[in-house]
């Protein structure tokens, strides 16, 4: 890539968009365009220099205006939470195929020379996720399909998409799968937040207000693997430009297994507090247990994400609880609702 080579990049106003729109400003990339369908004023970030549009890329004809002289185009763009979100809107994570079935389409019209697409472990088969101590997912384990209904269903859908536009029209297709990612700039209230973000406020409020229990959704014994987002933005670039992984589907992860009675434990230790724990076992919670298998990525990169997860929660936890502060003091704060 030449620094002057546009990059496109959809979903700009979320939080892993809005991080990687940084990502290539701060290695010195001089056109990037930032789209996001969200109004500008509600974007996470903005990157000084950048060109930031609003623009439904769920519209062909948007999409075609959008990789206007792209050479490289990123599609982080889609509608997406936490369980909350995922388990209760499943028309809209569906509904996502728009974005990326208009998007490839036009980048390849375009003539752009790569094209990446945000996967997700949800694409996984559900059935090896249903023990605490299911054995990690390695890249094969998403077939025989039995993804997570709606949201990873449109993972995998969107995936073939990007293997076959490679096989049959030769365009380089990049696709990473990644487990739950966090840090700052990341959603933290509103219904669309992580485990590590809902736990760190939640914790914060507990402080600021004196309450001294904390609701956990289901029975604090399913097992995720989170990411840092600095991980995830090194592995995204990585994969993208690694001949070797072109339309190959892989794992962009830890494989540090936390369940998520330890994340509060460890939330509670970074705030200096504890608190009396109160299961809501009606509440969404999703799979029992999943992590990733990283002997792919380890294989093909010499590299696997490797932020460990107590530093990265510490870091994360400082910025949501500025984040309080802010919007205790009237000032902007990230928002995204529902
Ligand atoms: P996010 O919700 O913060 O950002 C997604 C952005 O896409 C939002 O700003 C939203 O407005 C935008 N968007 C949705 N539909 C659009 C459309 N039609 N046109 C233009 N913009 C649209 O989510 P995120 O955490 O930054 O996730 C980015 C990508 O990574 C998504 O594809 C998501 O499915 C995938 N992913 C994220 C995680 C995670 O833990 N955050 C895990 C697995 C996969």
């Amino acid at each position: 890539m030449n620094k002057n080579d546009l990059i496109l990049v959809g979903g700009a106003g979320g939080f892993i968009g809005g991080s990687l729109v940084r990502h290539f400003h701060d290695k010195g990339f001089t056109r990037i365009r930032a789209v996001d369908k969200k109004p500008l004023s509600l974007w996470y970030q903005r990157t000084p220099g950048v060109e930031s549009w609003c623009m439904d890329l769920s519209d062909e004809a948007n999409c075609k205006t959008a990789v206007k002289d792209a050479v490289e185009v990123y599609n982080l763009a889609a509608d997406m939470g936490g369980m909350g979100f995922i388990e209760r809107f499943r028309i809209e994570c569906l509904r996502s195929i728009l974005v990326n079935t208009h998007l490839i389409e036009a980048a390849n019209r375009a003539g752009c020379e790569r094209y990446f697409f945000s996967s997700s472990a949800c694409a996984y088969n559900v059935k090896l996720q249903e023990d605490p101590n299911s054995r990690a997912l390695k890249e094969s384990d998403a077939f025989p399909a039995y993804a997570e209904r709606g949201y990873g269903w449109e993972k995998l859908l969107s995936e073939m998409f990007c293997q076959e536009y490679w096989a049959e029209r030769g365009m380089k297709t990049a696709i990473a799968r990644f487990h739950n990612v966090y840090g700052p700039w990341g959603t933290w209230d509103g219904g669309r937040e992580k485990a590590p973000a809902a736990i760190c406020r939640k914790v914060i409020e507990a402080k600021d207000t004196g309450k001294k229990d904390i609701v956990i959704w289901g029975d604090g014994h399913q097992t995720r693997s989170f990411m840092y987002i600095a991980d995830c933005l090194k592995g995204i670039d990585m994969i993208m430009h690694c001949d070797k992984l072109i339309a190959t589907p892989i794992n962009l992860g830890t494989s540090e297994l936390i369940s998520i009675n330890d994340l509060v434990t460890i939330t509670e230790e970074i705030g200096g507090v504890k608190l009396k724990r109160k299961y809501d076992l009606d509440a969404p919670r999703g799979v029992a247990g999943r992590n990733s298998d990283n002997t792919f990525i380890k294989k093909m990169l010499n590299w696997e994400p490797d932020m460990p997860f107590r530093k990265g929660l510490a870091i994360t936890y400082k910025w949501i609880e500025q984040q309080y502060r802010d919007r205790k003091a009237g000032k902007k704060t990230v928002k995204d609702v529902i």
